[in-house]
Formats: C-alpha cells, structure tokens, sequence
C-alpha cells in the first residue's frame, strides 16, 4: 500500500479515536464511542498490515490468531467485577512491549542512526523502556492488590522516598553512561541494570499507595500505559502509536487529575504513597456500638411509606449481581409515585463508572443517575436512603475524624436522611479496611444478606 494512503488511513484512525474519546465521556453516547473506538482500531491494524514495512504475513496472522483467542476467551470469561483486574493486567502488557520493543529496537542490526539522530533514538529507548518497566511492575503489582492476592494496605518501608529518588538519580547516571557508549553490548549493560531498577521502582511506587487511593493508581497507570505506546510509537518511527499514546496518556493524566478532586487528595501526596496506612481499620472504635437489623419486610414497609428515596450502590451491588433487581424496586416504586434517584460516588466500585456501567446494563434510566455533587446536599430532604453492598463511600468518619486513614475523602451524606437501610453481608470493613460508624447511628437499619437475595426478598413484599 502507498505510504500516502498508510498516512491518510492514519489520520482517518486518530479521528476516529478522538471522536471515541468524545462518545465514551457521557453515559448516552458511550456505545457510538465504543463502536468509534473499535472502527479506528480496526482501520489502524489494517493500514499497517497493508504498509510497506510489514511483509512477515504468517508469523503476523500466527501471533494475531493466537493474541486474539486469548483475549476473546478471556473478555468472555470475565466476571464485571474482575474487570479492573483485567485493565489493570492489560496495562501492563503494555508496559512489557515498550521495554521489549525497545531491547529490540537497540539490537537491531539494521539500525544505522548517525550523529544528532542516533542520540535521539537511544534517547527514545532509554525512556520508553524506563517508563514501560514502571508501568509493567506496577501494573501488575495493581492486579494483585485488586484481586486481593496483595493487602490493600499501603507498604510503607522506611526510607522509601530516599530509595525512590536514589533510583531516579541512579537511572539518569546510567542513561549517560548508556548514550556514551562507544558499542551496542557496551550500552546493554546500563541498559539491563536500568530496567531491573525501574522494574523495582514500579512495584515499590504501587506496594505504596492503597486503600481508598487505589482508584488514582488505576489512572495513573492507564496514563503511564499511553506514554509507554507513545515512546514506542517514537522507537519505531509509527505516527499512529504516537498519536495514540498521547491520547491515552493525556487522558489517564485528566482521569487522575479529576479522581484526586473528587478524593480531595493532592496527586503528588497519591504518588509518593501512605495513604491509608495510620491505623487502618480503626480509629473509632469509641463510636462503634449497637446497630439495629431490619427484614426485608419491615424495609418494604418503609420504602412503601417513603416519598424521596435514595439508592447508593457500591462494590457489593456489583459483587451480587444484584443491578436488575435494584432497577425492578426502582420501577416499582416509581409506578407507586416515589421520586426515587441514584446517588454515585466518584470512587465507587473498583473503576471509574463502575456503577454507571451496571445500573446502565439494568436498564436504569440515566436521567435518576446522579453524581455525588448533584445530590449530596439533598439527603436530608431524603425519607429513605437504601445503601446497597457500599462501605467506604458511605463512611462518615471521613469528614468527622481527622485522624481516621480515609479523612479529608468526600462521602455520600447519607446519614443525614431520615432513616438509611444498609443492604451486605456482616459488619466487615470495605476495600480500605475502616470501621464505619454509620451502621451504629441512631437512624441506620442493618439489612444483612447477599444484596441480590435481600432485593429480591424485598420486592416480593411490596
Ligand atoms: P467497599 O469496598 O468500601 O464496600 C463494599 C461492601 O460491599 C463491603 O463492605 C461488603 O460488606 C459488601 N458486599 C460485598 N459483597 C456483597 C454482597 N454479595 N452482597 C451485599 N454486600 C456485599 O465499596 P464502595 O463501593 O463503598 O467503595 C469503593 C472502595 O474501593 C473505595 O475504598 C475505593 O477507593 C476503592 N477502589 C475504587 C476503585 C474505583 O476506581 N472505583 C478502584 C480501586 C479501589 P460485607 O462483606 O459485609 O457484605
């Protein structure tokens, strides 16, 4: 194919990922994004199957076959609350490509790069590799904090910053000894070290965040993820990867940024990790006491009786699956002319719009589907508030007690409304291991039992 119709098929798929950008940042036009997303992509691997620089067509379609049923197995297997493990596995496939291609890229004999070019090009690897291993590490060490394999705790090791800024510094020394090097072998060595080093930094960056600023951690590596295919995108002289790289990017950067917001955290304090690490799981233990449990007869009761109702899903809705029946209690309470709204924390779940996606899925129109910002203030206007599997997001010790591990993280004022039904299993903690003291206060009602069972059992008793 001709280099001027690879170019314009190029640019056609950066639109095409712009526009898919566009569509996936509003619930209704997410699925147009999507089908964009999928278009661009599509045109992207054909253009460059087509260019001139590809000609090693079996071993292509092997690894394509290969690759392929992988990832369609395993897109078909997932459960939806796994699917921040597998984003968080994928991340770091890219960051394993970018260090890969880079070894490669500087051991390949065909490469004949002089003078200004050549610095550049090494330039280019040394980056791209440094910031693929970060991302390799981290990610993967992210999957096993999500998947519960590792504590969610933030590792907290003595020295940490100091041994991170010894990394850095020893990185930058080892990047001119590497760009000094008279031979390809001469500059492997630095190389190598290099990347074991970022390899090593990328673990102990991730081992240090935890607790509830784990959903930054997933950004942020989504970012480094697009900067790794960008640098890529520069070793191989590819303007797509480039293209595509910086939009991935730049838009985990504005994700991170956005989810810090709405955490009330500063994204430097996120990075250099702690957080969540003084007395997790404690902290109020003077204000833990009786709580009251309630049927789901006596909820349907009250939920009969309610004007203004309330729904704040969370991790555990997901976990039960239990999204359809809560949008049958919302139709059917809408049929009895309750006003019933949603009410979504930024954090809730295990990735960004991890609620929006389910109540979607249920059918939920989206237009009862608010932000924490949109609704927060209304609670105590709210005759019930139905809390289904959320934990943390709910957790009034993060605006009352300085010195609780999640302090200073905005929370659904739920307890401002007149009666809040807590819909999970036991009094366990949530995802960042804190007492809540919500289920003590004097207007919570403790609905026990898997959510699905608890909204289904509540349905037949209205
Ligand atoms: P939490 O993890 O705080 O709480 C979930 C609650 O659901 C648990 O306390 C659990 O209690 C209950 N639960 C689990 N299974 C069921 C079930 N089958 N039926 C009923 N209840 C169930 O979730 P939240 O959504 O409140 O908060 C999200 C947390 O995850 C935050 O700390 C956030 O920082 C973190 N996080 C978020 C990410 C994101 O991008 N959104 C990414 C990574 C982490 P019990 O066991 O008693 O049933």
């Amino acid at each position: 194919m001709a280099t001027g119709v690879v170019t314009a098929s190029y640019i056609g798929a950066s639109i095409l990922f712009i526009l898919s950008l566009g569509g996936l940042s509003h619930q209704e036009t997410s699925r147009r994004g999507n089908m964009y997303g999928i278009a661009g992509m599509a045109l992207a691997i054909i253009a460059t199957i087509m260019s001139d620089n590809v000609n090693t067509y079996i071993v292509l379609i092997i690894m394509m076959a290969i690759g392929g049923s992988i990832g369609t197995m395993l897109a078909r297997r997932v459960e939806m609350t796994q699917m921040p493990e597998l984003v968080a596995m994928l991340h770091s496939f890219v960051g394993l490509a970018a260090v890969l291609v880079g070894v490669a890229s500087y051991l390949d004999p065909n490469a004949h790069f002089e003078g200004v070019e050549k610095v550049i090009h090494e330039v280019e690897i040394f980056l791209g590799v440094f910031i693929g291993a970060i991302t390799f590490t981290g990610s993967v060490v992210a999957f096993g904090k999500l998947n519960g394999k590792i504590a969610s705790k933030p590792l907290t090791l003595p020295g940490r910053h100091l041994m991170n800024l010894g990394i850095v510094v020893v990185s930058i020394w080892l990047g001119s000894v590497f760009l000094n090097a008279e031979t390809v072998s001469g500059g492997m060595a630095p190389l190598i070290i290099m990347t074991l080093l970022a390899f090593i930094f990328g673990a102990h960056l991730v081992m240090a965040i935890g607790g509830a600023d784990m959903p930054v951690v997933i950004s942020m590596l989504n970012s480094y993820s697009g900067w790794a295919a960008a640098a890529t995108g520069f070793m191989l002289s590819n303007d797509l990867l480039i293209v595509v790289g910086a939009l991935v990017g730049s838009s985990g950067a504005i994700l991170s940024y956005i989810m810090c917001r709405a955490m009330n955290r500063k994204f430097l304090a996120v990075i250099l990790g702690g957080f969540g690490s003084s007395g997790a799981g404690g902290g109020d233990d003077e204000e833990a006491g009786e709580y009251v449990a309630v049927s789901a007869e006596e909820t349907a009761e009250q939920l009969k009786d309610a004007k203004e109702v309330i729904i704040v899903p969370g991790y555990g809705m997901a976990v039960a699956h239990a999204q359809h029946p809560v949008s049958e209690l919302t139709k059917q309470l809408r049929a009895r002319g309750t006003n019933v709204r949603f009410a979504i924390h930024p954090v809730a779940g295990r990735m960004p719009g991890h609620m929006n996606v389910l109540l979607a899925e249920a059918k939920v129109p989206y237009d009862i589907v608010l932000e924490m910002d949109e609704i927060n203030e209304d609670f105590p206007e709210t005759d019930v508030v139905m809390v289904i599997g959320a934990n943390d997001i709910v957790n009034p010790s993060a605006l009352e007690n300085p010195n609780s591990p999640i302090a200073g993280m905005p929370v659904l004022e739920v307890w401002k409304a007149k009666t809040t039904i807590i819909s999970k299993r036991s009094m366990a903690t949530g995802y960042a291991g804190v007492d809540n003291p919500l289920f003590y206060r004097e207007n919570s009602r403790m609905l026990f039992g898997d959510a699905k069972d608890s909204v289904d059992a509540i349905l037949k008793f209205l």
